[in-house]
């Protein structure tokens, strides 16, 4: 009768914890607390409704040791009109650049004038637009020396420094156009201002001094390399902090291995998707299959281990479904972006229906068919 009160147990999809405090009042088998965490493992709408992973401990940037060593760029669009932002690690620095389009060569000519100013980063931080995945891009940067890290696709966290610069420029210029000033005029009194973790402004960390705005000061008066390092101790300590408080609440999430069977977040908000760990690909970005054969790459906030193994949709349910599956080779990380649009999106997964009566008949649980590998 095991099956059959499991069942029973499980017919409100309660989680394991509910189901054993039931349990516990009124049956009783040997093994029943781990049977019980087999029902709530591998019924298959409780897994894909399961609610986010819990947060992971703080994983902070390096500041790059030096002026435009490190860079973070974003793109925005205000008014129907399209800008490049880009911040320095280091010093705060901010760019804004106008482009004609988005795409990879539109970037790279702004970039390139940035470049001939300042000095060629060695490290550069984005998302993964496309006009980052796109091959020109990679090659640009691989050519010009540039270590470039691409964010995974739903976790723009890990692009954030140039995340807040867009925000504090987009705000910048919107309220210059409503109060019609210039927004150059804005942006030299922004960059003179002492930032928040080293209390110098960026001029002073990029130029060692301020430059002359319309407000007094003294403009000539160098950063001493004591000053330089102070705010850059200043800025440690604040990290540090910062870094403390989130972590009270934050607990790493285990490695995945190699073929680990997980769920996956297709998109953010949607359910968990049924996939298996092909291999790691950065610190905390894996490289998923999903169960129709594409290949994503996600942060692991958004992948999440299970013991139901993925079983590949046959051919014939692909053609019931109508769907189109695109294939992607693996290990080109620049196609990955581009079509993964094209997938299909909603892939119905055969949801095992936990009758709210039980049927005599059936020989087997239902939700047994999910771990059922023949
Ligand atoms: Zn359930």
């Amino acid at each position: 009768m095991r099956g059959e009160m499991k069942r029973r147990l499980h017919a409100a999809h309660l989680g394991y914890d509910s189901m054993l405090r039931r349990a516990r009042e009124l049956l009783y088998w040997p093994a029943m607390a781990k049977d019980i965490k087999d029902v709530a493992d591998h019924c298959e709408p409780c897994q894909q409704m399961k609610p986010e992973n819990q947060k992971e401990t703080l994983t902070q940037h390096s500041d790059g040791n030096a002026p435009w060593m490190k860079i973070g760029i974003d793109l925005f669009d205000l008014d129907g009109r399209q800008y490049l932002v880009t911040v320095d690690y280091f010093t705060s620095f901010i760019e804004v650049d106008q482009l004609k389009g988005t795409t990879a060569s539109d970037v790279i000519v702004k970039l390139r004038v940035l470049f001939a100013r300042y000095g060629i980063p060695a490290e550069l931080i984005s998302d993964g637009g496309p006009q980052f995945t796109a091959a020109e891009f990679q090659s640009f940067a691989s050519r010009w020396g540039i270590t470039h890290t691409m964010s995974s696709p739903l976790y723009p966290k890990a692009n954030g420094k140039a995340e807040a610069a867009v925000k504090t420029i987009k705000h910048m210029m919107m309220k210059c156009l409503q109060d019609n000033t210039n927004v150059y005029d804005a942006l030299l009194e922004l960059r003179n201002t002492p930032q928040q973790d080293t209390e110098l402004s960026p001029t002073q960390l990029m130029f060692g001094r301020l430059t002359r705005s319309r407000l007094p000061a003294a403009t000539n008066k160098p950063v001493s390399k004591t000053q330089t390092r102070k705010a850059r101790q200043k800025r440690q300590r604040r990290r540090r902090s910062v870094k403390q408080s989130y972590d009270r609440a934050a607990k790493d999430l285990t490695p995945l291995s190699n073929g680990q069977p997980v769920y996956y977040k297709h998109r953010e908000g949607q359910r968990w998707q049924k996939g298996t760990v092909q291999r790691e690909h950065s610190n905390r970005s894996y490289i998923v299959e999903g169960r129709n054969g594409a290949i994503y790459r996600r942060n692991r906030a958004h992948i999440r281990p299970t013991k139901i193994k993925p079983e590949p949709i046959t051919e014939m349910q692909q053609n019931d479904e109508g769907h189109q599956v695109v294939a992607v080779p693996d290990n080109t990380e620049t196609a990955l972006q581009p079509t993964q649009d094209l997938r299909p999106v909603d892939v119905p997964t055969e949801v095992s229906t936990i009758p709210v009566r039980p049927q005599r008949a059936r020989k087997k649980p239902s939700w047994m068919i999910d771990y059922d590998t023949t």
